[in-house]
């Protein structure tokens, strides 16, 4: 007689479901709790850890127990990303709707590996990124893939642009190769190109030296003609450009690349051009930003995070190409245990990147186009940027602070520099960053700098459903008001003269 085997399965249906209900509750209590919350949590480096066990339980342990320690030392030891006063980095939240879909997501648990292990999510990825397509003005792109990140994006893009290269780095890699030795291959991106660029440099092997950063004029947006004049330059050396990366909506400013002057060097150099519309990508639905988005239609991919600002929690970022057979020229390679009978015609998302293993995102994209309708996004996307341009008005009309960038999209460059303070730079960006150690250190209000131009800037951006004109006016007079405060403190000394500080 073969042993009996005991059977050690899962939460029973019934307490699943008091559970999920539990959960449920409780989500719904945090989301409209959310502004009484700290946006930062007074948490020192190691917090956490202290208040955790160093070895896991050997006996499970019932779900209350778990969902209170979740909520007493992980909830309040978090940076609440989705409080309406979260204005850093790109701000922004997860919809209602898609916190539904990630539930589900999670439950279904699908790999679409290939269509096979996933037709639906496969299925759906395709349709869903269509309408995004037609919904953003590029129509031309009809395919896309979904990935984690931007960065994961970019990094597909840079490898088709090395397979475009023909230097065969497929098959016989980058280094010590028998054949002919392979010349530098050169990337170029404006100075304000974000740090995913360089990442992706690294990762394909091409180093961060051979990612050429061309030089920004005074609306940080690159300089075509120094662009034009670096290919040429790197071909006389014996270089092998390869790609440009043009942006639109850069991370510290904000700024957009003239990227119909980009595309003509691209297609005379016969460079592949990627253009990051990480975060500004979403606005590209709105007729009246649409000139900042001329010409990317031609580019080779482009990348879109619906997870800065079409309202989908992490992560979830859109790789499109007009190019697909590139990226599957690029990565395509199938195990045995992956043939399948569709193969021929069915269409196998792992084909096209470097993971294998895919999670169901595009289900909580699908839910939040039904659910918010593209006129719906719209009307988010507006709002955003109309709140943007109050905090820029705010600043401009009070006579201590400054705006350091033009206001794009709903990212607001300022600094604090009192009336009449011929203070240097350093001075001031000393006093800037003070200033901002002071509001962040209330807790209540969260932003963080960049360097503009050499100015230490600080940067307020809106993307968050639940913040109202009311947090935006309230964030400003905090601000104002700490810098009042740091006035008196640091003595500053009247009209005209440096500031002591
Ligand atoms: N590109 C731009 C313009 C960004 O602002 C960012 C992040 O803020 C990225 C790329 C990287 O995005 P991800 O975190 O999805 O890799």
């Amino acid at each position: 007689m073969t042993p009996l085997i005991n059977h050690w399965g899962d939460m029973p249906p019934d307490e699943f479901r008091r559970h999920a209900y539990a959960v449920s509750d409780w989500i719904a209590e945090y989301l409209s709790r959310l502004e009484r919350m700290n946006v930062l949590p007074d948490t020192q480096p190691g917090a956490v850890r202290a208040l955790l066990p160093s070895s896991p339980p050997q006996n499970g342990e019932p779900v209350e127990r778990i969902l209170q320690d979740f909520e007493r030392l992980i909830v309040p030891n978090l940076t609440q990303w989705n409080n309406p006063n979260f204005f850093a980095y790109f701000a922004n939240t997860p919809s209602a709707i898609a916190i539904l879909a990630e539930f589900l997501a999670a439950a279904l648990n699908n790999n679409a590996m290939v269509w096979k292990s996933g037709q639906a999510a496969t299925e759906l990825e395709s349709v869903v990124l269509r309408w995004i397509a037609e919904a953003v003005g590029l129509q031309q792109h009809t395919w896309g893939m979904i990935v984690d990140t931007a960065s994961i994006a970019t990094m597909h893009a840079l490898a088709c642009a090395r397979e475009c290269a023909g230097i065969n780095a497929r098959t016989e890699g980058l280094a010590g190769r028998s054949s002919a030795a392979v010349p530098r291959l050169r990337v170029y991106a404006s100075e304000l190109v974000h740090s995913s660029i360089d990442k992706a440099c690294i990762t394909l092997g091409l180093g961060t030296e051979n990612l050429v950063k061309i030089p920004v004029n005074q609306q940080f947006q690159m300089n075509t003609e120094a662009l034009q004049a670096a290919v040429q330059h790197d071909r006389q050396q014996g270089f092998l450009p390869i790609a440009v990366v043009g942006v639109i909506g850069t991370t510290s400013a904000g700024s957009s690349d003239p990227i119909v002057d980009i595309v003509e060097v691209c297609t005379r150099e016969r460079l592949w051009l990627h253009i990051d519309a990480a975060w500004a990508g979403a606005a590209a639905m709105l007729e009246e930003w649409r000139d900042r988005f001329v010409g990317w239609e031609y580019a080779d991919s482009v990348v879109i995070n619906p997870h800065k600002w079409l309202f989908v929690p992490m992560d979830l970022s859109i790789l499109y190409t007009r190019r697909p057979n590139i990226l599957k020229q690029t990565f395509s390679l199938t195990p045995e245990y992956l043939k399948t009978r569709e193969d021929s015609y069915g269409e196998n998302l792992m084909d096209y990147g470097l993971q294998l293993g895919r999670r169901f995102r595009s289900l909580k994209l699908w839910f939040v186009v039904r659910y918010f309708g593209i006129d719906g996004i719209r009307a988010r996307l507006r709002e955003h940027i109309a709140l943007a341009q109050l905090f820029a008005h705010l600043v401009d009309e009070h006579p201590d602070f400054e705006l350091v960038a033009p206001v794009e999209f709903a990212l607001v460059c300022f600094r604090y520099k009192p009336q009449g303070c011929t203070a240097s730079e350093s001075e001031l960006a000393r006093l800037n960053a003070e200033l901002e150690e002071r509001i962040n250190t209330t807790r209540e209000i969260f932003l963080v700098h960049t360097m503009l131009h050499g100015i230490y800037t600080l940067r307020f951006t809106v993307g968050n459903l639940h913040t109202t004109e009311a947090h935006v006016r309230k964030a400003f007079s905090t601000i104002a008001t700490l810098a009042a405060e740091q006035k008196i403190n640091t003595r500053l000394t009247p009209a005209t003269t440096k500031c002591a500080i």
